[in-house]
């Protein structure tokens, strides 16, 4: 198994998880939730859909990315996304 970041190979993998999901009304689903029952709500969504694509409007309210690093990539990656954001968060 290899970092899919540096490319070495990873004897305990990082897994890197990032979903973003739009908090409009109806669709706050807490993370601790997710797959249980984002499916749903996008299904709901999908039928009162537009012109959209399906594939698109999945996009437009929710994706989830996921990644394996090594510790060091990982480590890096964190510090990395936490320092971008300036102001703040919620944790
Ligand atoms: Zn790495």
């Amino acid at each position: 198994m290899e970092c899919q970041k540096c490319g070495r190979k990873i004897k305990s993998r990082y897994i890197i998880k990032i979903a973003s999901y739009s908090a409009h009304d109806g669709l706050d689903v807490n993370l601790l939730d997710l797959g249980k029952d984002i499916k749903k709500e996008i299904k709901k969504l999908v039928k009162i859909a537009s012109k959209k694509s399906e594939k698109q409007l999945l996009e437009d309210i929710y994706t989830l990315d996921e990644f394996w690093l090594c510790k060091e990539c990982r480590d890096g990656f964190i510090k990395q996304i936490r320092s971008s954001f300036r102001y703040g968060g919620k944790h």
